[in-house]
């Protein structure tokens, strides 16, 4: 079935080399018994230490694709690129990820002895694609069998003189027919260069012509029409491994990917691969291109791709150090993937988000808006879901490991953790009833807004409201405290400021001070936020009696008479 002069290429190409045979991985790598429907994702990063928001974002989508269908996604490391691959970058992806909830059925790390997690589980591996050397070079050989690659030896120095002519003639850029001279060489020729120890890529034999249409599938956009492959793209590096577009269809082959879900950026690449799957006669998976996430830029005011260098919120450790709760940013990212889920939530909003599918029609094809207001918003809705205990717990996690790395909160994981109970109580306040508080969005913005409980961190940084009548402060706080009774319910406590007020010419009510404002010196509001001002520092503030119970009598003592001085 080969021809002998591929035959013979390849014995000379893979010389000594004892390969298995793609027959011997197919035995290998069983198909998966999946029932219909069931999908199997994955998730191809490169270690390059950096972890950002798209990562996730990908990760997001192909794990909740394998969930919601009961199949699986799994993790391999796309480590072919030596020159970019990071120590620990492995570790630093699946402690991100796992911290935003997502972890993987079977893949790189997955796997555990003892309590060390670093090996890879799954009857598909190995997982890094650096341990894949071999599969990748029986795919590459089988390639030259069937006369669709060849060496190609031309030099850095050549290639850059054939683009200058290129771009000259305003010819696309690249090797393709008519620019390698080794497209075409003798066998004699090559063993000859072989021999002399001339370093050389393995490059397809692409029989596209350029201008030609070819029908594609994405299952965001539907069908397509692509242009068809004419480039003769390395499959095999100099170093002897293969390059992203030929090790991805390899492994998704292998590891019966049924979907390839993946950036935008990999769109174009589409014609490449799936004519790499044709000239090894596999049935391709299904693609499909999530779009790039893009803000709108400060200075410009235009939609750009978000940016390493210029937006820090694009490292996922901007997220961890801010302390957004992976159900918000599981929220928000459904947001985003899927246009109808926002109405989805509106009308379900206490069910659970495995309740939603996502689906590939309802994902944009056009480049997502990340906006993160929307993102603070919607987590403040997310969290409005929790049980007040988990956000303690989850604050005082956060606490405990971004704390120490920022001088202004040193010290509060000790305040946070030395009483849950009440922590969970503070969180509490104003949370249920008809029209709860939704103002809880992130740690950091969380800390904000209830450090005033701890005496360490409560400060005073509003002035004294300004119908409080020179003198009067002290005067009122004092007698405040005097009648201060702790096991009053709600309707006493407040009659009795009413009464303070109106003994020192405050309005009982807003709206009598509004109509006749020169019969009084102000209302019981102003009352209360002096009280509020008191006790917690500002003005304003979540219901002061229910602070008040929180904090008990001697400390609601304590920090009146402190403000006294
Ligand atoms: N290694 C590729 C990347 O990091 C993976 C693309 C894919 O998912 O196939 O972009």
């Amino acid at each position: 079935m080969y021809k002998d002069e591929n035959r013979a290429l390849a014995a000379l190409l893979f010389d000594g080399e004892a390969l298995r045979t793609i027959d011997d991985y197919e035995e290998l790598y069983k198909p998966r018994e999946t029932h219909d429907g069931q999908m199997i994702t994955r998730l191809g990063p490169s270690p390059t230490g950096f972890i950002h928001l798209g990562n996730l974002y990908m990760a997001y989508i192909n794990k909740k694709f394998a969930k919601q269908s009961g199949g699986a996604c799994y993790l391999r490391v796309e480590d072919t690129d030596e020159k970019r691959a990071v120590e620990g970058a492995v570790d630093t992806l699946i402690d991100g990820l796992a911290y935003f909830g997502i972890d993987f059925d079977e893949g790189a790390g997955q796997g555990n002895i003892g309590n060390i997690s670093d090996t890879d589980s799954g009857e598909y591996g190995p997982y890094y694609q650096s341990d894949r050397r071999d599969i990748y070079r029986t795919f590459a050989k089988e390639l030259v069998l069937r006369g669709h690659a060849y060496p190609c030896f031309l030099t850095e120095e050549e290639i850059d003189q054939i683009r200058a002519g290129q771009e000259e003639q305003k010819r696309t850029p690249g090797i393709y027919k008519g620019y390698s001279k080794y497209r075409d060489a003798s066998l004699d020729d090559v063993k000859t260069l072989i021999a002399e120890g001339k370093p050389y890529v393995l490059r397809l034999r692409a029989e596209g012509t350029e201008g030609e249409f070819r029908s594609g599938f994405d299952a965001v956009r539907g069908e397509l029409k692509l242009p068809v492959n004419f480039m003769d793209i390395v499959v095999l590096k100099k170093t002897g491994m293969p390059t992203y577009h030929f090790a991805h269809i390899v492994d998704d082959h292998l590891m019966h990917t049924t979907h390839v879900i993946r950036g935008e950026e990999w769109l174009s690449s589409l014609p490449i691969h799936l004519n790499l799957f044709e000239l090894l006669e596999i049935d391709p998976p299904v693609y499909a291109h999530a779009t790039v996430l893009m803000k709108f830029d400060d200075e410009t005011g235009k939609k750009r791709k978000l940016s390493k260098r210029k937006d820090p919120e694009l490292s996922l450790t901007y997220y961890m150090q801010e302390g957004y709760h992976k159900a918000a940013i599981e929220e928000y990212l459904l947001t985003i993937i899927n246009s109808d889920y926002e109405e989805w939530r509106a009308e379900h909003l206490d069910a659970s988000t495995d309740e939603f599918k996502i689906s590939f029609e309802k994902m944009s094809n056009s480049g997502i808006l990340f906006d993160l207001d929307k993102l603070r918003d919607v987590s403040k809705d997310a969290l409005l879901r929790l049980p007040a205990e988990e956000i303690a717990d989850y604050l005082i996690d956060w606490a405990y490991r971004y704390a120490a790395s920022e001088p202004e909160l040193s010290g509060i994981y000790e305040v946070l953790s030395s009483d849950k109970p009440q922590l969970a109580q503070i969180l509490d306040i104003g949370r249920s009833g008809a029209k709860p508080r939704k103002d809880l969005s992130y740690a950091k913005q969380i800390w904000e807004h209830i450090s005033y409980f701890y005496d360490d961190f409560y400060k005073i940084t509003d002035d004294i409201p300004e119908h409080i009548a020179d003198g009067d402060a002290a005067v009122l706080l004092k007698e405040y405290i005097e009648n201060h009774d702790i096991n009053d319910d709600r309707d006493t406590w407040f009659a009795k400021i009413r009464e303070l007020g109106t003994k020192h010419g405050y309005a009982a009510k807003p709206k009598d001070f509004k109509k006749n404002p020169d019969d009084y010196k102000g209302h019981v509001g102003d009352v209360s936020a002096l009280i509020r001002l008191a006790l917690v520092g500002k003005t304003t503030s979540p219901d002061i009696y229910e602070i008040e119970q929180i904090m008990g009598a001697e400390k609601v003592n304590q920090r009146i008479l402190g403000f006294l001085g």
